[in-house]
């Protein structure tokens, strides 16, 4: 039996990335159902998924605070009136479908509400604590890829008379480009087994995913740096990995919300 059980994470919208609390789409309680209209943006499996997780917001009140103003809700992605946009044409990681999705009266029966109508926010960026660990060891394998690539360059490539990785500038670079994967690699596997531990993990989920997020775009700038004017091109495998690693500093929260998260989490455990 295959079961064919695809989702996607619906959360960004054109006008609202980082800034989730700002985000447009609404939900209004019509008799058993929630009609909900509005437009989201860059959804990874939006063409594939066969069920979304929808963030919309459900009071209006922009007195309203975070933590009660959004709702969570399960869509079936055959809804009438989900119109799922063209795949978009990124940077990297191209086999992924990327998409806009726009939700024009769509009804939601009230049994596909998450938890409760209010705890959408939470559920939203709690889903992070779990998704975060994956996404880090996604951008490790990336950097220990290209690593690898550069490895096997620099024993084979010669200049002046010798392979370039006995040129001790190249095999410094290797060196540190081995020390930023296996510190990545350990990073990632503290925030999944603070998981594994039944422990809160936001702070080393941020840290697994800004760490390797960017020593992923280290890494693979300096495996083109070691592949030299053959590392700028498409018939060696090293361009690709410089344009995949970008979005790991992007989704999942930006290198920058990372820091946010890092530095209210360090700072949270001192003040008294
Ligand atoms: C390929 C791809 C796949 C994606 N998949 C999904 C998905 O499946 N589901 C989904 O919901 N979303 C998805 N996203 C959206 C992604 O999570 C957002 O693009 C990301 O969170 C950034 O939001 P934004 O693009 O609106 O940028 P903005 O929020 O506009 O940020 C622009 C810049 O400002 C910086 N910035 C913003 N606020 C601050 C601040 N307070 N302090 C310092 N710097 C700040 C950011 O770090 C960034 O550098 C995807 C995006 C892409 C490109």
């Amino acid at each position: 039996i295959v079961v064919r059980f695809r989702q996607a994470y619906c959360v960004t919208e054109p006008g609202a990335g980082s800034d989730v609390a700002s985000i447009k789409t609404r939900a209004v309680k019509d008799g058993d159902d929630y009609v909900v209209n509005g437009q989201k943006m860059w959804i990874t499996n939006g063409g594939k998924a066969n069920w979304y997780f929808l963030l919309a917001r459900t009071n209006p009140d922009p007195k309203c605070s975070t933590g009660k103003a959004f709702t969570g809700f399960i869509v079936e992605a055959d809804t009438p009136g989900i119109l799922i946009g063209r795949k978009e044409m990124n940077m990297g990681q191209r086999c992924s479908d990327t998409r806009g999705i726009t939700f024009e009266d769509v009804r939601i029966p009230k049994e596909n509400v998450l938890i409760a109508e209010g705890a959408g926010f939470k559920i939203a960026m709690g889903a992070f604590d779990n998704t975060r660990p994956p996404v880090a060891a996604g951008a490790t394998g990336l950097a220990q890829r290209a690593l690898e690539e550069a490895t096997n360059y620099a024993l084979e490539r010669k200049t002046f008379g010798k392979v370039i990785a006995e040129h001790q500038a190249v095999s410094f670079l290797l060196a540190e480009m081995a020390m930023k994967v296996e510190l990545a690699r350990m990073a990632y596997q503290r925030s999944a087994w603070e998981v594994d531990q039944g422990r809160k993990n936001t702070y080393y989920a941020s840290i697994a995913k800004a760490f390797a997020g960017d020593i992923a775009n280290q890494v693979a700038s300096d495996a083109v740096q070691v592949f030299g004017g053959n590392g700028f091109n498409s018939e060696y495998p090293v361009e690709k990995l410089m344009r995949d690693a970008k979005i790991y500093q992007i989704y999942e929260g930006t290198a920058q919300i990372q820091r946010l998260i890092i530095a209210r989490e360090h700072l949270g455990r001192y003040k008294k």
